[in-house]
């Protein structure tokens, strides 16, 4: 076994290369905290090497950082860092503990009964929706990461469903009427800030 520690720039910025040659057929590639790990059959060149990992490396990198991405998403809660990640069934609860008190206020403020049944769901891109079948609403459990005003825009934007199906000016209208801020909070939710300090005065 044969190792050497070299360096590669990509898209501008210089990463590690930790190559080590092996009595291997196939040559293996993996990137793991910003340095490439490279395996190779004892004759493989440099130069092979290098155009190997260039071929793979965005996707390698993109993977990478979706990955943090989503590990610092899970030390947010209800917009503030904490010290540990939370686990899957610890965002629900918690959600779930904040939509019990926070649904049936706004359900009360918009004069809408019987309540509806509230789920908390990993739901990826969706933060909520609305099934006027089951009279059901549902919330992704990501929101909990986010400021209350975020989450309360979400439950009002799927309350306001109650009386509109719609995205058309009515249902903005009635959002408007409870979510004065709606536009800046929506917009804050998909850039996946988890904290503004806009909201901080927000009850
Ligand atoms: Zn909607």
């Amino acid at each position: 076994m044969r190792m050497k520690e070299t360096t590669i720039s990509i898209n501008n910025r210089s990463y590690k290369v930790h190559i080590t040659h092996k009595f291997i057929k196939n040559i293996y590639l993996r990137f793991r905290n910003d340095v490439f790990y490279v395996s190779a059959p004892h004759l493989t060149t440099d130069g092979f090497i290098f155009r190997f990992i260039t071929q793979s490396a965005e996707q390698l990198i993109t993977r990478t950082e979706k990955k943090a991405t989503l590990n610092r998403a899970a030390n947010y809660l209800f917009g503030k860092k904490i010290e540990r990640d939370l686990r899957d069934d610890e965002k629900k609860d918690r959600l779930m503990d904040y939509l019990a008190i926070k649904v049936p206020f706004f359900e009360r403020k918009m004069n809408i009964t019987p309540l509806y049944h509230i789920r908390v769901r990993n739901m990826r891109t969706l933060a909520g929706s609305n099934s006027r079948k089951t009279h059901t609403l549902s919330f992704a459990s990501f929101l909990v990461h986010y400021d209350y005003a975020v989450i309360d825009s979400v439950i009002v934007h799927e309350l306001a469903h109650h009386y509109e199906f719609n995205h058309g000016p009515h249902f903005y209208q009635i959002i408007y009427e409870y979510a004065s801020n709606y536009r800046r909070l929506n917009q804050q939710m998909k850039k996946g800030i988890f904290h503004d300090p806009r909201n901080e005065n927000y009850i």
